[in-house]
């Protein structure tokens, strides 16, 4: 028995050892099996390697290139951008942005493909001032570039923006390209760049006027009133809605007969717990955010409302004068939108004058010229709002398809007062005329200037000697009586000298009222 055990252990033994010694060649053979498969995708890793480092080399040109203009892109500006303030940490920076403010009127007029180049012409100036100075650049979208600049000195910064305009300006002599600028001193450069961005985009909006001054630099007030400003806007979004918006209408006066023959609209806003609020406290910001847009579409239907309110209840209607915005000229999108208001409510073109302020159209491009040709061949009466504020040349009188002129309240009043200034208002109203113009004149207060401008030629008045701004109701039991009022005004106390100057006018006022 003792034996047979023993067999059977060693027997096991021997059965375990040869189990042991297979293993140990799968173990040897699976080694090896590994350590060649390991080589093959060792070299096949070692292949894809390759393939991906040139992918990767073209991947990382199209992740960090702009597809049009061919310099770096936004990702591309980030990354340089990080890696340029952790190169230089006792550096400071500063981030400009810009663009091309007028490039969508530049397209309209020369096509899309001139605005392309124009783009392009950005990006090579971009390209050539930063490489030349070393500068981290890159054109983030459409019509956005931006670059890093060493140091925070501000004539330093203004040089470079200098430069820069002169070089895009140089692009066309026809027509003035307009490029604005967003400067923001780095004072945290851990700050996201993005923000950074947006901060200088948003300084860049503040641009009001770039023939004057092309930049803003960012500052904490600017995005405070940035705030209130988008809180402006959502009010008159709600106000618009809630029809908050009034419309008053100032009497524009014969000054032969002393009749009102047209009326200007004017907005008003009804603020609440604030009151009326004048349209100097909320055009300005509507203007910078489009939403004079909306504001104005709204008021040219309160016009033409108002005209076919008159036309139902058989009152005599009276043309009214319209704002419009120099922000409408970027495209006819408008002329459309007036055309069906006159088609909606059945208005005679005739009942309508459109003002245009001269700021809009001082500059004389193309595209201007074809939109009032456009408004003329569609019917309107066209004037030229605030003349004289602008200096604006004269030949500008003929150059469009004008009817009226009115002169600027500012203008008249610095010229009112002296004899030579006289003598300007004198020479511009017998221009305005030769060339076949009506020529009003804005912000008459008193009898003195009313019988000035009688004598100088200006066939209309406006001015709160006739009457302020009123609305509707008051404005309909004004009309026809302004005769009388300007007789009866207080103001007037004539001297026996005064008389027989007026002695004309007084017995024409005396016949009439
Ligand atoms: P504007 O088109 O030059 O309008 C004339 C402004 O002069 C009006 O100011 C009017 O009330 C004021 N005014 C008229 N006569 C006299 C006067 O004898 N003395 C004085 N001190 N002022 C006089 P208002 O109504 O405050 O409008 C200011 C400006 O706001 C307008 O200037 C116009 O540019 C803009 N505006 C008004 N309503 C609209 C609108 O519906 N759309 C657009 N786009 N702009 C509007
Ligand atoms: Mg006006």
């Amino acid at each position: 028995m003792i034996i047979f055990i023993f067999i059977v252990i060693v027997i096991a033994l021997i059965c375990a050892l040869a189990y042991y010694i297979s293993q140990l060649d799968l173990y040897k053979s699976y080694d090896s099996y590994r350590a060649g498969e390991m080589e093959k995708l060792r070299a096949e890793l070692d292949v894809e390697h390759t393939i991906n480092t040139e992918t990767l080399q073209k991947l990382n040109k199209i992740a960090y290139t702009n597809p049009i203009t061919k310099i770096g892109n936004m990702d591309y500006f980030l990354d340089a951008a990080t890696k340029q303030f952790s190169e230089n940490p006792n550096e400071v920076f500063t981030l400009i942005a810009f663009n091309i403010q007028n490039l969508d009127k530049f397209s309209h007029l020369f096509g899309p493909t001139e605005g392309d180049n124009v783009v392009l012409h950005a990006a090579h100036t971009l390209r050539d001032i930063g490489q030349k100075t070393r500068q981290v650049f890159a054109h983030v979208y459409s019509n956005l570039f931006c670059m890093i600049v060493k140091g925070q000195d501000k004539e330093l910064v203004l040089e470079q923006v200098e430069v820069l305009t002169q070089q895009l300006q140089s692009y066309s002599e026809n027509f003035t390209l307009l490029p604005t600028f967003g400067i923001y001193y780095i004072k945290d450069r851990h700050q996201p760049l993005l923000d950074m961005i947006n901060s200088c985009m948003l300084a860049q909006r503040f641009v009001k006027n770039p023939q004057a001054c092309n930049y803003v630099i960012y500052s904490e007030e600017l995005e405070s009133n940035f705030r209130q400003n988008k809180r402006m806007s959502q009010e008159m979004e709600d106000a618009l809605e809630q029809h908050k918006f009034l419309m008053y209408l100032q009497p524009i006066v014969d000054l032969r007969t002393f009749r009102i023959t047209s009326a200007e609209a004017l907005v008003r806003w009804d603020y609440p717990g604030k009151g009326i609020l004048s349209p100097y406290a909320f055009i300005p910001l509507f203007e910078n955010t489009n939403l004079v847009q909306k504001l104005d579409y709204y008021m040219w239907e309160e016009c033409l409302k108002a005209l076919r309110r008159w036309i139902d209840n058989k009152i005599e209607p009276t043309p009214i004068a319209m704002n419009i915005s120099p922000i409408h000229f970027q495209n006819t999108k408008f002329i459309d939108h007036l055309d069906y208001l006159c088609d909606h409510y059945l208005i005679d073109k005739k009942m309508l004058i459109l003002e245009l302020p001269e700021r809009g159209i001082s500059d004389g491009d193309e595209q201007t010229k074809k939109i009032i040709q456009q408004l003329k061949k569609h019917g309107y009466i066209l004037c030229i709002d605030n003349y004289g504020s602008m200096n604006s040349p004269l030949n500008l009188l003929h150059d469009y398809p004008i009817d009226r002129i009115k002169i600027d309240r500012s203008f008249f009043n610095k010229n009112s007062d002296s004899e030579e200034g006289m003598s300007i208002l004198r020479y511009l109203v017998a221009m305005a005329k030769e060339v076949g113009l009506t020529v009003i004149t804005e912000g008459v207060e008193t009898l003195k200037q009313t019988n000035l401008l009688g004598e100088i030629g200006s066939d209309m008045a406006q001015g709160y000697f006739f009457s302020k701004p009123v609305d509707v109701r008051e404005f309909d039991s004004l009309n026809h009586s302004m005769v009388k009022r300007v007789y009866q005004s207080n103001e007037y106390y004539p001297t026996f000298e005064d008389l027989e100057k007026d002695l004309d006018l007084i017995a024409f006022m005396l016949d009439q009222a």
